[in-house]
C-alpha cells in the first residue's frame, strides 16, 4: 500500500516514508502517563501503512480493547538531509499537518512491563490519522501553535506546541543525527496532557489553531 501525504493525490505525489514518532515531549503528558523526562528525545517508528485520512475511520484490532488518542503536530520533511543543526533545520521542512498518535494502551502497558518494542501497540492500520498537509509558509512559528482535541464535541486535549521540552529545530537536529530524513518522512512530536480512551462511535475533531482541522470515526473490526 502506498500512502501519499494528500488523500488528493491530485496535488502532489509525495508519498509517505517513515514516520518517526516521539514520546514524552510535553511534561504534563509524562506526568500523567508517570514517566521520567529524557534529556534526548524518545524515538519509536510506525508503519506508513497505519495512515489515514480527514473522514476515514480508526478501525479497533481485535487483538485491543483499549485504545488511546493523541492529538500531535505532524512536520513533514521536504528535503533529503543528514547531520541537520539546529539553525538550518526549518530548512528541510515541507510543512505540517495534525496527527493522531492512536495507541492501543493495553499491549503498549504489557509491553513496557516487559521491556517489550511498541511496535504492536502503535502499528495497526488506521492508527495515524493525518489531516492536510499546511506548507511551513503559512506557518510564522511552529514552536507556538494551539492544539486541541475534541471527542464527541467535548475538549479533552488542549495545548500549544510552545510547551514541548524539546524543540522542532532540536528533534530535527537529534533524529537526523541517527536517520537520513527524506522527501516525505512524518515526524509526529508526541502528545500534550489529556489522552484518554476512544470506542466505537466516537467521533474525533482536531485543530491545529485556524489553520487545519481532522476529523474521524472510530469503528470495530
Ligand atoms: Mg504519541
Amino acid at each position: 500500500m502506498t500512502n501519499y501525504i494528500f488523500k488528493d493525490n491530485t496535488r502532489s505525489n509525495i508519498t509517505i516514508g517513515k514516520i518517526i514518532c516521539l514520546a514524552r515531549t510535553y511534561r504534563k503528558h509524562a506526568e500523567e502517563m508517570h514517566s521520567n523526562i529524557t534529556e534526548n528525545p524518545l524515538l519509536f517508528l510506525k508503519p506508513s501503512s497505519s495512515v489515514i485520512f480527514n473522514g476515514e475511520s480508526i478501525i479497533v484490532p481485535r487483538m485491543s480493547k483499549y485504545l488511546h488518542h493523541e492529538v500531535e503536530l505532524g512536520v513533514v520533511i521536504g528535503k533529503k538531509c543528514k547531520n541537520v543543526l539546529q539553525k538550518d533545520a526549518l530548512e528541510y521542512v515541507l510543512g505540517y499537518l495534525l496527527a493522531l498518535d492512536i495507541t492501543a494502551r493495553d499491549i503498549q502497558s504489557e509491553a513496557k512491563k516487559n521491556g517489550w518494542p511498541w511496535t504492536i501497540a502503535k502499528g495497526f492500520d488506521t492508527f495515524a490519522p493525518i489531516s492536510n498537509l499546511v506548507y511551513k509558509k503559512e506557518i510564522k512559528d511552529p514552536n507556538n501553535l494551539d492544539i486541541s482535541l475534541k471527542i464527541n464535541k467535548e475538549i479533552k486535549q488542549s495545548s500549544n506546541t510552545k510547551y514541548m521540552i524539546y524543540s522542532i529545530e532540536r528533534i530535527i537536529e537529534f533524529i537526523s543525527e541517527i536517520m537520513t530524513l527524506e522527501k516525505g518522512d512524518l515526524i509526529l512530536t508526541g502528545t500534550p496532557e489529556g489522552i484518554g480512551e476512544i470506542s466505537e462511535g466516537d467521533i474525533l475533531e482536531a485543530s491545529l489553531g485556524d489553520l487545519c482541522s481532522l476529523k474521524v470515526d472510530v469503528k470495530s473490526q
